[in-house]
């Protein structure tokens, strides 16, 4: 029987398959008798905080513990996989608790889009699903975008509770933290997070004193198990995910032509007037217009990035869906890749992507 082994720093089962999963060390340190996982080690050495996932059984206790507790909850989207990065369920399990919405990645999207109208495109997505947030603020970790506002606005709405900071893995938590320890940090480094266990639970949380009372508590993600990470090679995976702000390609389509986003996959369309499709993905992905009777046969020629994905060897493998257009502007969202705004009268459209994306259509975002 294998040997479980604990990080002596968190208490989490070591692990080295999953880099994202708590308990994790690379393979070669599972030998040592004396193991940090990766995240304490980093905390311990770097002061440096890095954010963990939880299988679903897991997370939902998480939630239903952060329910238990009068406290406000930051919830963090991120605005350029909106449909992946949220939390389903999140209402049922954390109460009546007040919830701060963080919208962040907000540095992917055209610069050209006010952040009012982002903002109020959050509020709308989250009122479908009866969430009433007490603020929606547009951000950016990685460029410290409204840090000052977020403070403010964490420091007004938690009245003296604690903070627990929920969010899907990816959605840019980390990252996020780090920003904000780095800006508002007025305790020494060293004294500043603590890793706690919560007895009897898997659930550890990272707590970061507020005051000597109250903690902001940075609460493990959950795996979106469609997320291109989990079958996209790495080094490709910084090629096709967007890293800077997205690049629009604007076409008039007439019916029974294509548009190839690359070998990733393809949007057909298939019958209504003219209309407008304007592609937003990473610059690094060749966008190609074609007649669909040829698009097959172009597969091949197209595609720029060679990899394999499970249980796709040609362009047959992809999984379709399709969507009736109505009039007006839509965004067709490849998940995890980019979106195509399309402006139409109506109409037919198929898609192609490989079998592990998810494809969905949404209100336009610009
Ligand atoms: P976590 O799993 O939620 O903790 O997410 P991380 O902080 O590890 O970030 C996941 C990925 O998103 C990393 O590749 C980050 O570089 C990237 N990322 C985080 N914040 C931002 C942001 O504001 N803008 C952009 N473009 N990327 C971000």
């Amino acid at each position: 029987m294998k040997e479980i082994k604990r990080c002596y720093g968190c208490g989490a089962i070591i692990q080295s398959e999953n880099e994202k999963h708590i308990g994790y060390v690379p393979k070669d340190a599972t030998t040592k008798d004396h193991i940090l996982c990766r995240r304490c080690f980093q905390l311990k050495n770097y002061h440096k905080l890095q954010t963990t996932s939880l299988t679903k059984d897991d997370f939902l206790n998480l939630l239903d513990h952060i329910g238990e507790k009068d406290c406000l909850v930051v919830y963090m989207i991120d605005l350029f996989d909106f449909e992946g990065s949220r939390i389903q369920g999140l209402l049922r399990h954390i109460g009546y608790n007040d919830v701060l919405v963080l919208a962040n990645k907000r540095d992917l999207l055209p610069k050209s889009v006010k952040e009012r109208k982002l903002e109020h495109w959050v509020r709308r997505r989250l009122k479908e699903e009866g969430m009433k947030p007490v603020d929606v603020i547009v951000t950016s970790g990685k460029k410290n975008m409204n840090m000052d506002k977020i403070y403010d606005a964490m420091m007004t709405y938690r009245k003296q509770r604690d903070i627990y900071v929920v969010g899907a893995t990816n959605v840019g938590k980390s990252t996020f933290i780090n920003a904000l320890l780095k800006h508002y940090a007025q305790v020494e480094e060293q004294n500043l997070i603590t890793v706690s266990e919560f007895p009897g639970t898997t659930l550890d949380f990272i707590e970061i004193p507020l005051d000597e009372q109250t903690y902001l508590y940075d609460t493990p993600g959950i795996v979106n198990e469609s997320q291109m990470t989990h079958f996209v090679d790495p080094k490709i995976l910084k090629k096709i995910i967007p890293q800077s702000e997205l690049r629009p390609i604007g076409f008039q389509l007439q019916e029974k032509q294509t548009i190839y986003f690359d070998g990733l996959g393809r949007i057909d369309y298939i019958s209504g007037g003219q209309s407008s499709f304007i592609t937003y993905f990473s610059r690094q992905l060749k966008i190609h217009r074609t007649k669909t009777v040829n698009a097959d046969a172009l597969y091949d020629r197209h595609k720029t990035f060679q990899f394999e994905i499970d249980g796709m060897q040609s362009i047959h493998d992809m999984k379709t869906y399709d969507f009736t257009l109505k009039s007006g502007k839509c965004d067709i969202v490849i998940s995890g890749l980019g979106f195509i705004t399309i402006s139409s009268k109506g109409g037919k459209i198929k898609v192609h992507v490989p079998p592990q994306i998810s494809v969905t259509i949404r209100e336009a975002i610009i």
